[in-house]
């Protein structure tokens, strides 16, 4: 295969297509036909994913404005978005209502809008979602949450304003609640997290007396990982759960994964372009940096591989060789190679699982955005991205 020039994002065709359609048989298996997938657009805004995702049958979930109009240019149907988040723009709200597209509320004004909207438009029939923010912490007391004073997100259940809500929602003669929304990230992921969030749907339902059209389960799976559960072990348990209060018939499951469904497609790949002794430190200087991995730098494992430009076992072994990033700020560090072969200009160092809040996230500090890939299932090379130049950078600039 031709020698790309480094850095760059690879994404296998062939590993998406297995996630997707492990995604799909979950829930076909224990749900039936009526489910929806959305794909997070948040998580990798690629436009070569959005559009592959978007031909795979997926519905574009988005957090802006910006991002459902993305969307909208790259070919989505009006009617394949799912509108969430607490930030949303008034004309893409009306126009989300009006195409019959699924739409969370998340925030207090967007029951003022929609009063209002739904009163201008008597003779139209809307239906509109809310998302639920529970006390996960006191339904899982072991997991591990996000942050420590539990979500942000939705309506607090606890204090009635979810109660609320509903209630002023009822109180529209033209507006239906079709459903809840129930993203709620944690640490830990757990399988038993879901099994408690499909319980509060029942439970809500039921306290309620709602029919629901929909639940969106969210995102926040683990994808890719051997050591870790996976689609089939969430969708067994959410939707054991979703079946004592729910008829898969009548009620679509919704799933909105982002970074379960891209991690085992995507790496990230650079070259070892320096070593260096300094005191009694070996530096190995790559050319790309922990700004493409890690953008808030607070990760401090990056899962990679090496490939060797010549026989590792004839090279000497060293204690400690310090993997370092291309950008000029001390804290680029990204791995210590313990008693490994010696490192050498010309070995690439790939990191693992670099698909999700990367290729998005990273900054243009020093080095502009690296070039991505698409390597097809029958080996060849797509490029979805060249890399930036100062020709992107000055876009729009004046001076
Ligand atoms: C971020 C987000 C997702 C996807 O989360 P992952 O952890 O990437 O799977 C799904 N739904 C909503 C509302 C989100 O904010």
């Amino acid at each position: 295969m031709e020698k790309l020039q480094t850095p760059f994002y690879r994404i296998k065709e062939k590993d998406l297509a297995y996630d997707i359609g492990l995604l799909q048989s979950s829930l076909e298996k224990h749900w039936g036909k009526n489910y929806i997938m959305g794909y997070s657009v948040k998580t990798n805004s690629l436009p070569w994913l959005l559009n592959h995702l978007k031909e795979a049958g997926f519905y574009g979930e988005v957090v802006s404005d910006q991002e459902y109009l993305l969307c909208q240019r790259l070919g989505y149907a009006k009617q394949h978005m799912i509108y969430n988040g607490p930030i949303k723009d008034k004309a893409i709200f009306q126009q989300v209502l009006i195409d019959g597209a699924i739409l969370n509320m998340d925030s207090n004004y967007e029951l003022d809008w929609l009063e209002v909207f739904s009163k201008e438009n008597p003779s139209k029939q809307f239906s509109v979602g809310l998302r639920v923010n529970c006390d996960i912490a006191s339904l899982c007391p072991t997991e591990q949450l996000v942050e420590e004073e539990g979500g942000r997100f939705g309506y607090c259940y606890e204090n009635g304003h979810l109660g609320a809500a509903i209630a002023r929602i009822q109180a529209l003669p033209n507006v239906t609640l079709a459903g809840f929304h129930l993203h709620s990230s944690t640490q830990s992921r757990t399988v038993t997290v879901y099994g408690a969030l499909a319980q509060v749907a029942c439970n809500l339902a039921k306290e309620y007396g709602l029919d629901l059209a929909y639940v969106d389960m969210g995102g926040g799976y683990f994808g890719g990982r051997a050591d870790k559960p996976s689609y089939p072990d969430y969708f067994a348990e959410i939707c054991k759960v979703l079946k004592t209060q729910f008829d898969p018939k009548k009620t679509t499951i919704i799933a909105e994964p982002g970074v379960s469904l891209i991690s085992r497609a995507t790496t990230f790949e650079t070259s070892v372009i320096d070593t260096k002794e300094i005191r009694n430190h070996t530096f190995v200087v790559t050319d790309g940096s922990r700004v493409n991995l890690n953008p808030q730098v607070t990760r401090h494992v990056y899962p990679h591989h090496m490939e060797y430009s010549s026989d590792p076992a004839a090279r000497k072994t060293l204690p400690s060789q310090w993997i370092c990033g291309a950008t000029c700020m001390e804290y680029d560090r990204l791995f210590e190679e313990i008693n490994g072969p010696q490192l050498i200009p010309g070995d690439r160092v790939i990191y693992d699982t670099a698909g999700g809040y990367t290729i998005c996230l990273t900054p243009l500090f020093i080095h502009y955005f690296p070039a991505v890939y698409i390597e097809k299932e029958d080996g060849s090379i797509f490029t979805a991205r060249e890399p930036w130049t100062n020709e992107e950078y000055l876009a729009k600039n004046y001076w």
